[in-house]
């Protein structure tokens, strides 16, 4: 490889998290750079302080860039095996860090080191997923339908791409996407949330450590996203975006990349109906619900967001639910036993405390929790409400928070009418002892997940992704590496009687 490789300043800025060390700058063609400006990282569970980290603007932005567009022609010409060489090592380092990445990602985003602990593990095993992926990839080779050529299709890197990550699955994102991207052999540019920069720092430095080659992988931390991805998207040696975030911002990055026709791959907001018919494993539903719900404090675009139960189990179901409920452990996540950490920030926990107030002014009735909780954190009491009627106000709307809502249902095709009544189309569940019924309803929801009898179903060997308001293209799966590769076609002249004689 003729890359300049990367070495680590001696003035490399860094912050020590929970006994970890972890760099606190923008990572730009192979460097750790500090800026003048910087921003603070908070504790979700104390509010106390955790780093001052580097805030990139449109120039460092536009710096990476230059980084990443100088090698791109480089890094897409590594060869197969000596990419996934790269990638092994990072996996091995990755696998080493287990423990560093889970405390600093209960430390950023608060929640329970056990949680930190299984978004590593699925973490490491996406990036292995496409580590497999990359000396698999297959062309074509056909004759042309009248003869004369030959057909050849091979797969190229679709070139630089700016990932843009959320802050409630701070590692998954950036692994997921970098995985794919720097697997097709496309440089990137990652753009952290800036409530979470830290896990995507430690992510970026193992990454380098592993020998990544200088301008592959860039970082920028920012308070100003919209300048930055604004100053990338206009320049048209930035080839793809792929975000991950809510709906509202991706339709903007979508015009955004519409003047450029840039590929774009979109991972947005979702309104999870979670379906109980009347023959489901109610204890089994009930726990799958609690999980589904509360993991990371309802803060997921999988969450189950519209519990819809039939009629016939919903006491029953009603009362299981509201018991786990009740025996769930909010707190730091660092304390043992602790299965609910604090909301992300005074602002979502604020809108939490919103949100609970419309549910009280619906035909409503609370069933346990409904307030936050006394202390420095951002803590809110899980909550379960059970609604009456179909209100418009909860129509589409995502509740992102640990409040759940019951609503009840007459047949399975009120059941699947409801759940399909939203602009939505990210993750479904449905509980049935039945599965030919699981598989017709499956298939009649407009969803692109759907699990049965399951509450969790993130997988590496999956395409996760939505559809409708929920997002375009997949992440994970055998596909999901074609997002950052484009087919490209040879025809080959053939002159089929040449040398024949
Ligand atoms: P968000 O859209 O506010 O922010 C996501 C990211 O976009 C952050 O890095 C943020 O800094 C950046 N951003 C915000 N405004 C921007 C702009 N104008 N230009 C460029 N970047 C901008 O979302 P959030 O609150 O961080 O995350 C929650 C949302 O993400 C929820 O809607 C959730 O459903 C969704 N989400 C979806 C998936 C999925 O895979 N479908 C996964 C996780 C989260």
């Amino acid at each position: 490889m003729g890359f300049m490789t990367t070495t680590l300043a001696s003035t490399h800025p860094v912050e020590t998290v929970h006994g970890h060390r972890v760099p606190t700058g923008l990572f730009i063609g192979g460097d750790w750079r500090t800026t003048d400006s910087t921003f603070t990282v908070l504790d979700p569970a104390t509010t106390g302080h955790i780093a001052d980290v580097s805030d990139a603007g449109a120039a460092e932005a536009l710096a990476a860039l230059d980084a990443a567009h100088a090698v791109r022609d480089e890094w897409r010409r590594v060869t197969p095996r000596a990419r996934a060489g790269l990638f092994g090592e990072a996996y091995r380092l990755l696998r080493s860090r287990a423990e560093a990445f889970a405390a600093v990602m209960t430390a950023e985003s608060g929640k329970p080191l056990a949680e930190s602990r299984a978004e590593f593990n699925l973490s490491a095993e996406f990036f292995l997923w496409y580590t497999e992926q990359i000396a698999h990839l297959h062309g074509t080779y056909a004759p042309a339908s009248h003869g004369g050529y030959r057909v050849v299709t091979t797969h190229q890197p679709v070139g630089p791409a700016l990932l843009i990550t959320p802050w409630n699955f701070p590692m998954l994102m950036i692994a997921r996407k970098a995985g794919a991207a720097l697997a097709a052999g496309c440089p990137v540019i990652v753009k952290s949330a800036k409530e979470t920069p830290l896990t995507c720092a430690l992510f970026v430095e193992t990454l380098r450590e592993a020998g990544f080659p200088a301008g592959v992988v860039n970082l920028v931390h920012t308070t100003s996203s919209s300048a930055v991805s604004a100053a990338l998207m206009a320049d048209p040696r930035l080839r793809k975006i792929s975000f991950t975030g809510s709906t509202g911002v991706g339709s903007t990055l979508l015009a955004q990349a519409a003047p450029g026709i840039l590929n774009a791959s979109m991972e947005l907001g979702g309104d999870g109906p979670f379906i109980v018919l009347e023959d489901a494993d109610v204890e089994l539903a009930a726990k799958q619900a609690v999980v589904c719900k509360f993991r990371n404090a309802g803060q997921a675009c999988v969450a189950a967001n519209r519990i819809i139960v039939h009629r016939a189990v919903a006491e029953e179901f009603t009362k299981r639910f509201v018991a786990l409920t009740e025996q769930l452990r909010v707190g730091n996540g660092f304390d043992d036993g602790v299965d609910v950490g604090p909301i992300i920030s005074a602002r979502q926990l604020d809108g939490v405390s919103e949100l609970v107030d419309t549910l009280r002014g619906l035909d409503s009735e609370l069933l346990t929790g409904g307030n936050a909780l006394p202390g420095d954190g951002f803590f809110f009491a899980p909550t379960v409400f059970r609604v009456n009627g179909r209100p418009t106000e909860l129509c589409s709307r995502e509740l992102f928070a640990p409040v759940a809502t019951i609503y009840q249902v007459e047949s399975t095709s009120e059941a699947i009418e409801f759940a399909n009544d939203t602009r939505y189309g990210l993750a479904a569940y449905v509980f049935t002892r039945d599965l030919s019924r699981a598989v017709a309803v499956g298939e009649r929801l407009d969803f692109g997940m759907v699990g049965i009898n399951r509450g969790i179903m993130a997988d590496p060997a999956a395409a996760f992704g939505g559809v409708k308001a929920s997002g375009l293209g997949r992440e994970g799966g055998h596909d999901a590496i074609y997002d950052y590769l484009e087919p490209k076609y040879l025809a080959l002249t053939v002159d089929e009687e040449a040398g024949l004689a």
